[in-house]
């Protein structure tokens, strides 16, 4: 949950607020490690947001031409909802591959965190003028939280913004048709669960889509309440977070070391 400190005159408001970035600085560099691990990344492109804390509404990003391994807690930027550098860095802003979680972020002060992904199976769904069938077990948690955005081409100028916050409503998920996905939730745990939500439902759902046989499908009542589950499971902190916690343990296991310094415990101190 994010501390919103409304004055941050004093010393110890200041260095409160510091630690918390740098905690959030590393779970996001924690979290683009974790696609890579997963095989979600398209090279250099895609990106994860996140809100840091304070009354300012800036955001933590990837800075572009990096590969999501290559994301460390200090390479990340700090840009404005416009996407404008609000802090010195080595790399520019990258104002137009911000544009699509600019407008989210702007418009949906609920979420913090906003992952942007093009897999394959996810990019399938997308293309399919039905979306997402909310018949399979991850599917039908999804039923009900996800926003259709029609496509306007591949940069989001100014006047699409409006449209786009229009599409997610009050949802967490947006297809963007003939695109790919954006998904947002109220921090890194919690989003990067519904990410893994929406990816194994477009997996499983283009798999049983090149079986024969009809799929059996889920009345609305049952979709209903799989959602309304699946959202009480990660009203509570500790759910989201132990997964988070336990697949972060997993990549150090197998691959090391995430940056130089990376003692795995950051998060902890
Ligand atoms: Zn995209
Ligand atoms: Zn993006």
């Amino acid at each position: 949950m994010l501390k919103t400190v409304s004055s941050p005159t004093s010393g110890e408001a200041r260095d409160e607020m510091a630690a918390e970035e740098r905690r959030m600085r590393v779970q996001l560099a924690e979290f683009y490690h974790l696609v890579a691990y997963l095989g979600w990344t398209e090279m250099i492109f895609n990106h994860i947001s996140l809100r840091v804390p304070g009354p300012d509404r800036h955001y933590l990003v990837n800075p572009f031409g990096l590969h999501y391994e290559e994301i460390t807690p200090d390479n990340l930027v700090k840009v404005d909802v416009e996407g404008n550098l609000v802090e010195p860095s080595d790399y520019p802003a990258n104002r137009t591959g911000f544009a699509l979680h600019g407008a989210i972020h702007e418009a949906r002060d609920d979420i913090h965190c906003i992952a942007h992904t093009h897999t394959t199976p996810i990019s399938a769904i997308a293309l399919k003028e039905g979306g997402f069938t909310y018949d399979d077990f991850y599917g039908a948690q999804l039923f009900g939280r996800v926003g259709y955005h029609a496509f306007e081409g591949v940069t989001v100028f100014a006047d699409e913004r409006p449209r786009m916050v229009a599409s997610l409503g009050d949802k967490n998920v947006l297809v963007l048709r003939n695109h790919g996905i954006a998904v947002g939730e109220r921090d890194v745990p919690r989003t990067f669960w519904l990410l893994y939500n929406a990816q194994r439902a477009a997996e499983i759902q283009c798999q049983a889509g090149m079986l024969p046989g009809a799929n059996t499908p889920l009345t609305d009542e049952v979709r209903h309440r799989s959602a309304a589950a699946a959202e009480e499971l990660i009203a509570g902190d500790a759910f989201a977070a132990k997964l988070f916690e336990a697949m972060m343990r997993k990549v150090r296991r197998d691959r090391g070391p995430l940056w130089a310094r990376d003692t795995g415990t950051d998060r902890l101190e």
